[in-house]
């Protein structure tokens, strides 16, 4: 029997005006996997995320999380990285996450900061501004954000967009530590190399509908749907 999946979206659809952006998506998401959502750019990566974070209503349809429906017991096992949040330049990385989880009221004490400023390996630099941060430093400041709180699910939209190749390394092996630490992680790519160096599953998302889903070893296996997904890329 498969184990309960920790997402599970039943018929979900949004449209912006005449766009629709997801067709009725369902789609399972299993506990303990890496799940690369993968799709060309305008496939709707970032509604469905979106949607399954509360920040955007669906529709129709609906969707569970650990097989309930919302609430805030079930928003507190989930950290996220829509878009990097609004850190102040002036403050230092520490100082950033201080106030981040005193808005969020998520890993407030001192050392659930340190613990998280340990994971993304930015101890060294926890005093120095936040402007003389590199790109990559600042997303992995952004990923201690989204652990405050030690959630079981991290979900991650395009978390190596616009870094270069070494900060790309740097968060692709952050993403494999996390998941050996035993959370689930749910991000969109539009790299399918990416999905296949990090994920253990994967949906192939295109024009708002899922076209197909199983363990990265399994889509890939099928050789028209990797060409579909390569040729968006
Ligand atoms: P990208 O990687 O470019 O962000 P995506 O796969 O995340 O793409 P979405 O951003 O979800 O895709 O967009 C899905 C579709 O919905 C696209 O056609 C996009 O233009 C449209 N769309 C997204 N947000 C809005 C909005 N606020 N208003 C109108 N149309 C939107």
């Amino acid at each position: 029997m498969n184990p309960s999946p920790i997402l599970e979206l039943q018929q979900v659809s949004k449209s912006y005006g005449r766009i629709k952006a997801l067709k009725a998506i369902d789609l399972c998401i299993p506990p303990g996997s890496v799940f690369g959502i993968l799709g060309p750019n305008g496939s709707g990566k970032t509604t469905l995320l979106s949607i399954v974070l509360d920040v955007l209503a669906a529709d129709k349809g609906r969707y569970l999380w650990f097989g309930q429906e919302g609430g805030p017991e079930v928003r507190r096992k989930i950290g996220s990285l829509l878009e990097t949040p609004n850190f102040y330049h002036y403050l230092s990385g520490e100082d950033n996450l201080r106030v981040t989880s005193s808005i969020s009221g998520r890993g407030q004490s001192p050392e659930a900061i340190t613990k998280a400023l340990q994971i993304v390996k930015l101890e060294e630099r926890r005093k120095s501004r936040f402007s003389t941060y590199s790109l990559g430093m600042k997303q992995r400041l952004a990923i201690a954000a989204a652990l405050l709180g030690d959630p079981a699910v991290l979900v991650f939209d395009e978390p190596t967009n616009g870094l270069d190749p070494v900060g790309i390394a740097e968060i692709r092996e952050l993403i494999r530590q996390l998941h050996a630490a035993g959370h689930t992680i749910i991000m969109a790519s539009h790299l399918l190399d990416e999905v296949e160096k990090v994920c253990s599953h994967m949906a192939i998302l295109k024009s708002g509908q899922i076209i197909t889903t199983g363990s990265v070893e399994e889509v890939l296996a099928d050789e028209d749907i990797v060409e579909v997904s390569a040729a968006d890329n």
